[in-house]
C-alpha cells in the first residue's frame, strides 16, 4: 500500500502541531506506525490522501452512524450554511433540536447545547455540584468522559482513597474529590456509597463502556446505580455521548430502562459537527444560567449549521427498523469475526451492544476493565495492521469500542470478514 503523501504529511505535521495530530489516539501510539491522512469519505469509507480506500469501522469515533457524507446530512448543512454561519443570537433550530432531544430522551424535559463532549460532561459535574452543595463525583476505572480535569483521575491504591491525576496540571486537590470505582463490581460501588454517600454530588457513568474497548452492563447493575444515588441523594449521570442514539434510538436510558437525572449527548447529536448537550429534568436544568445562578456558556452554542446536520441526522435514524437493522450488522459482523478467529486457532471473543462492539484477544467473555487490560494487546495490534494493510480500518487502540453505520452493507461485511480471515492467521 502506497502512503507516500500520508508519510510526508505526518512528518510536517510533527514539527508544527504536538504528535502531529490535534487529538492523541490519531497518531497511532499504541498500535505503532504512522496514521493515514483523509482526503474525502463516503458511505462505509475513507480515502486517504494517497488514494487508498478503507472500510471504516471508526467514523468519526462515533457520530457518523448513517455512514460518511449522508446527502441528507450534507444538503441540511449547504442550505442552513447559505443563510450564515453563526449569529450569537437564538435560532429557530437549536429550539427544533431541544424538542426532538425531549421527544426522543423522555428524561431531557430541557436540554443544553455545548460544542463538545467533553464541555457536556464538564458542565453536566458543575450542575451536579452546584444542585446538591456536595463536592465528591464518582467516576468508573476505564471510563472516559472528556479531558476535564475532575475526570483524568485514577484510584488510589484502594476505592476509597483519594484520586490521583492522571495527567500532569491536574491539581491534586481536585483530584481528590473525583473517587473512582471498578465498573461492573456491585459491592464496590455499594460500599463506597456506604461510606461516603453523603459527599457524592453525582455518579458519572458510560452506561455502556466504549472507552475501555466495550463493556456492556451486567444484568441490574444500571438499576443498583440507580437505587444508590437515589437513596443517597446524589445525581446519576449517564455520559450517552457515545451510546446516544446508537444503542437504542433512546439510547442506554431505553435499552435497559434505567432513567438517569442528567445525561450528556456528543457525536450522533452534531451528525459529524462538533457539538454536545446536557439535559435532564425541567427543575434541575433550572438551574443553569441564565434561569439559574449555576453558569455555563458558549459563543457558538447551538450553532445553526451544527444543529441542521445534527437534526437531520436525528430525522435519518427515526425511520423505523433503523436501530434494529443497524444491531442485526453489528451481530454478523462480529458472529463472522469470532468465526474467523476460530477458524485461526486465535482466542478472540466480541461483545455488542446496538450499533457498538468491542473485539477482545481473549479465550473468555470480557465484561470488566480488569479483564479489558488482560487481553493480548499485542495481538490487537498485530491484528489491526493487518486489517489495515487489507484495507479495513479499525480503532487504533485495543480499547476503544468499533461502530457499524447503516452504510456498511452486506457486501462490505462479508468483505471485513474475509479481510479478518488472514489478518487472525497474521496476528497469531
Ligand atoms: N464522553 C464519552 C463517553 C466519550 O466517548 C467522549 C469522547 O470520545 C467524550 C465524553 C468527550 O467528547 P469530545 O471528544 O467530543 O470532547
Amino acid at each position: 500500500m502506497n502512503t507516500e503523501r500520508s508519510h510526508e504529511l505526518f512528518s510536517r505535521a510533527q514539527t508544527l502541531m504536538p504528535g502531529g495530530v490535534n487529538s492523541p489516539v490519531r497518531a497511532f501510539k499504541s498500535v505503532g506506525g504512522e496514521p493515514f491522512f483523509v482526503q474525502r469519505a463516503d458511505g462505509p469509507c475513507l480515502f486517504d490522501v494517497d488514494g487508498n480506500r478503507y472500510i471504516d469501522y471508526v467514523g468519526s469515533w462515533g457520530p457518523m452512524i448513517v455512514g460518511h457524507n449522508h446527502p441528507k446530512v450534507l444538503e441540511a448543512v449547504i442550505d442552513t450554511a447559505r443563510n450564515g454561519l453563526s449569529f450569537g443570537t437564538p435560532n429557530p433550530l437549536e429550539v427544533t433540536m431541544a424538542e426532538t432531544i425531549a421527544r426522543l430522551i423522555p428524561s431531557c424535559e430541557m436540554t443544553r447545547m455545548v460544542n463538545s463532549g467533553t464541555e457536556a460532561t464538564l458542565s453536566a459535574i458543575r450542575l451536579a455540584r452546584g444542585a446538591t452543595g456536595r463536592s465528591r463525583i464518582v467516576k468508573f476505572e476505564g471510563c472516559y468522559h472528556g479531558h476535564g480535569d475532575s475526570f483524568l483521575v485514577k484510584a488510589g491504591s484502594g476505592a476509597l482513597t483519594f484520586g490521583v491525576p492522571t495527567s500532569p496540571g491536574v491539581p491534586k486537590a481536585l483530584a481528590d474529590l473525583t473517587l473512582t470505582l471498578a465498573y461492573n463490581d456491585f459491592d464496590g460501588a455499594t460500599k463506597l456509597f456506604d461510606e461516603c454517600g453523603s459527599d457524592i454530588a453525582g455518579l458519572i457513568v458510560e452506561p455502556v463502556v466504549g472507552n475501555a474497548n466495550c463493556l456492556p452492563p451486567r444484568d441490574g447493575y444500571l438499576r443498583h446505580l440507580r437505587d444508590l444515588c437515589t437513596q443517597h441523594g446524589a445525581l446519576l449521570i449517564f455520559d450517552e455521548v457515545m451510546t446516544g442514539f446508537r444503542v437504542a434510538l433512546g439510547g442506554a436510558q431505553a435499552r435497559y430502562g434505567v432513567t438517569a437525572d442528567l445525561v450528556t449527548f456528543g457525536k450522533v447529536i452534531g451528525g459529524g459537527m462538533p457539538v454536545g448537550a446536557y439535559g435532564g429534568r425541567r427543575e434541575l436544568m433550572q438551574q443553569i444560567a441564565p434561569s439559574g445562578p449555576i453558569y455555563q456558556a458558549g459563543t457558538l452554542s447551538g450553532n445553526p449549521v451544527a444543529m441542521a446536520a445534527g437534526l437531520a441526522m436525528l430525522e435519518l435514524i427515526q425511520v423505523p427498523g433503523f436501530h434494529e437493522s443497524l444491531e442485526a450488522k453489528t451481530n454478523a459482523l462480529c458472529d463472522g469475526l469470532e468465526t474467523a478467529a476460530r477458524e485461526a486457532g486465535v482466542p478472540f471473543t466480541t461483545q455488542r451492544v446496538g450499533g457498538m462492539f468491542g473485539m477482545f484477544f481473549s479465550a473468555e467473555k470480557v465484561d470488566t476493565y480488569a479483564q479489558a487490560l488482560a487481553c493480548n494487546t499485542a495481538a490487537f495490534n498485530r491484528f489491526f495492521h493487518a486489517m489495515l494493510d487489507r484495507g479495513v480500518y479499525l480503532a487504533p487502540s485495543a480499547f476503544e469500542a468499533g461502530f457499524m453505520s447503516s452504510a456498511h452493507d452486506d457486501a462490505v461485511i462479508a468483505a471485513t470478514i474475509e479481510a479478518a480471515r488472514g489478518a487472525f492467521v497474521e496476528a497469531k
